[in-house]
């Protein structure tokens, strides 16, 4: 039996940065701020984001159309403020790096120029359970080149029993007729967290370009996209990134192909910065991932993402993992008299344990209520818990393992 006073205990050993977030009241429950779990969801508001949000506000009070240029953050390069946090965040080149648009638009960008089908390779490979926004994406991209989404999806499901996928399965299924493969790096469902390096390898060898979804991952475990030699990935920053709901999303795309002849859906955006207002019909992209922006961004919409991001570029990813692991660690024994389908290896997760439970909607409505633990469900029978090595505590999990003993008592 874990008490609380061990936790209190932990927490003063290994304290996170709670004090960076403002953490909201409990609606319940005898503690006076919540046990917020659902950081891979949305994750909580960093304290600096709204001063910071108004600086940028009052610019445009101040300076009007100057503020282009002249504003203290000025709009025309604002975006090129976030490209050498979040590329290092990523494990990728600035150059490689990218923030504009929200996670699925930018899948579709980058499919536009990395799914390129043909009679005999057009098929896309997908988690079973993958994220419906990354179904309905590749379904339609395979119908806009005029194949049958039925026959070209290939969705991946782990063995009858098991939970999670594994890497020599998935490693089976990229046959001669695979034109990509697209995965979630961290699986929003079960938390498991994919071997993105082999599986890129895999692909590779299979002949197929290999692009990640790591909505669950940026932000959540160390990546090196450039190093795995990822073709291309993206994300969105308003799980473990914290940047607000909706925020601006990221992309990455691998040196090797920045400044190839690949299709790309453009605007003026795309066209190199130095030459933009020379106004020429025709654009002349910059040999970086900024060649798939498109409109010029919403700057009050990345501000978020900006004052996040140097969050974590301060703290920085290898250490936040190690307490994530610590801390995930510690939860998943207090859950452990549930059915945990997360992987068990610290290796094979990030923050996430996904516990399978019947009635998980009525629960997480009860933990939130009469305990102030905010965990999501996820139909028909799963409860997420990311314990969010920034801002959750010990003793945030010591709550939600005593909460969940009442509920389902
Ligand atoms: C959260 C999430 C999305 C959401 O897509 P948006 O375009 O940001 O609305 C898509 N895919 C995955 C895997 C996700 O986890």
């Amino acid at each position: 039996m874990i008490t609380e006073a061990e936790a209190l205990e932990l927490d003063a050993a290994d304290p996170g940065h709670r004090e960076l977030f403002d953490v909201p009241p409990a609606e319940g429950g005898g503690y006076p701020e919540v046990a917020y779990f659902a950081g891979n969801s949305l994750g909580l508001r960093p304290k600096a984001t709204r001063s910071e949000l108004l600086e940028d506000l009052d610019s445009w009070a101040a300076l009007g159309v100057e503020g282009h240029l002249d504003a203290a953050r000025p709009w025309l390069p604002y975006h090129e403020l976030l490209t050498g946090p979040a590329a290092r965040l990523v494990g990728a080149l600035p150059s490689e790096t990218v923030v504009m648009n929200t996670l699925t638009v930018n899948l579709h960008l980058l499919m536009v120029s990395f799914y390129r089908p043909t009679r005999s390779r057009h098929r896309i490979v997908i988690e079973d359970s993958a994220f419906p926004s990354d179904s309905y994406a590749v379904r339609s991209q395979v119908e806009f080149h005029g194949y049958d989404a039925e026959d070209a999806v290939i969705r991946l499901r782990p063995r009858p029993g098991e939970n999670s996928l594994r890497t020599a399965d998935v490693v089976e299924q990229l046959g001669g007729d695979v034109a990509l493969v697209l995965l979630g790096g961290v699986n929003y469902l079960t938390g498991e967290l994919m071997d993105i390096p082999t599986i890129t390898k895999a692909g590779h060898a299979a002949g197929a370009i290999v692009g990640w979804d790591l909505a669950h991952a940026a932000g959540n475990v160390p990546l090196a996209l450039h190093d795995w030699d990822v073709d291309f990935a993206a994300w969105c920053s308003y799980k473990y990134l914290n940047s607000g709901p909706g925020a601006i999303a990221g992309a990455f795309v691998h040196e090797r192909h920045l400044g190839a002849d690949l299709p790309r859906f453009e605007g003026w955006w795309s066209t190199d910065a130095k030459t933009r207002f020379e106004m020429t019909p025709e654009s002349r992209p910059p040999a970086t991932a900024d060649a798939w922006q498109v409109s010029n961004p919403p700057i009050f919409a990345m501000s978020p993402v900006r004052t996040s991001l140097e969050i974590f570029d301060k703290i920085g990813i290898e250490v936040l993992r190690e307490r994530s692991v610590r801390l995930t660690a510690y939860l998943a024994e207090l859950l452990a008299d549930f059915e945990v389908i997360t992987p068990a290896d610290p290796a094979r997760r990030g923050a996430q344990l996904s516990v399978r439970v019947p009635g998980a909607g009525a629960l997480s409505r009860r933990l939130r209520f009469e305990y102030g633990v905010i965990a999501d469900s996820r139909e028909p029978d799963v409860l997420r818990f990311a314990p969010v090595p920034l801002y959750s505590t010990y003793h945030d999990c010591w709550r939600a393992g005593a909460a969940m003993a009442a509920v389902t008592a």
